[in-house]
């Protein structure tokens, strides 16, 4: 941890983990160019390898206004561990999630258009394209209903993931969370999850889309998540 900074206003603010806080804050401009995010709504968080912390946007912080100091840190009760701001409302959600997925290095939450209006419908977004199969590896599930605030959100998240290889829930009547290696992966998520929502939503208005065969489906993401890409 670095010192603490003789500059008033920035009481409070130890600038402990600033790497991590850097990376994290302009991966909120992906939501904001990708059309995932109205006002300050969505979120991106972090964990701190080897250590019991993660770091996640504040509460209420305009996206234009973001810098370091708008990503706070937390432990993995939710409790504010360095930071000027209150941390996102969605933090239990978050701590929640690395608390019992250990393998989760970085997540997302947005309320964008097309996959929160699948969860408005309770229907999870059938197999039906390629890319779906590369990257969630079947249909994108949706999890139960759940209050802000408490574990509900997180409970429900980590419930529904565990028995699906998407790293994506459409939370019912709520809208998209993500998991991911890393924050970056979990932003990939949340792109790609809308994207497949947007045209399987526009399939369905054209006619029935043809599933894709499971053995294709597994055979597609095996493919994607081991051979395909830069090695
Ligand atoms: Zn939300």
């Amino acid at each position: 941890m670095s010192a603490v900074p003789s500059n008033p206003d920035q009481r409070g603010e130890h600038g402990s983990h600033r790497v991590l806080r850097e990376e994290v804050a302009p991966l909120h401009t992906v939501l904001v160019r990708e059309h995932l995010v109205a006002w300050t709504a969505g979120n991106v968080s972090a964990r701190v390898a080897g250590e019991n912390l993660f770091v996640i946007k504040a509460s209420g912080v305009d996206y234009d206004d973001l810098t370091w100091q708008g990503v706070v840190v937390c432990d993995l009760d939710g409790t504010l561990i360095d930071g000027v701001h209150s941390p996102s409302s969605d933090t239990a959600a978050h701590a929640y999630v690395y608390r019992h997925m250990e393998h989760v290095g970085g997540q997302v939450h947005t309320h964008s258009t097309y996959a929160t209006a699948w969860s408005a419908r309770d229907q999870e977004i059938p197999c039906v394209l390629t890319a779906m199969a590369d990257e969630f590896g079947g249909p994108v599930p949706v999890g139960p209903f759940a209050i802000i605030g408490d574990d509900s959100i997180g409970r429900g998240i980590v419930s529904t993931l565990t028995s699906h290889r998407s790293p994506a829930v459409l939370m019912r009547n709520h809208g998209v969370f993500t998991i991911g290696a890393t924050a970056k992966a979990a932003v990939k998520s949340a792109v790609m999850v809308e994207d497949v929502a947007r045209t399987v939503h526009i399939a369905c208005q054209l006619g029935q889309p043809l599933p894709i065969e499971s053995t294709a489906i597994d055979a597609l993401h095996d493919r994607y998540q081991n051979v395909y890409g830069q090695r």
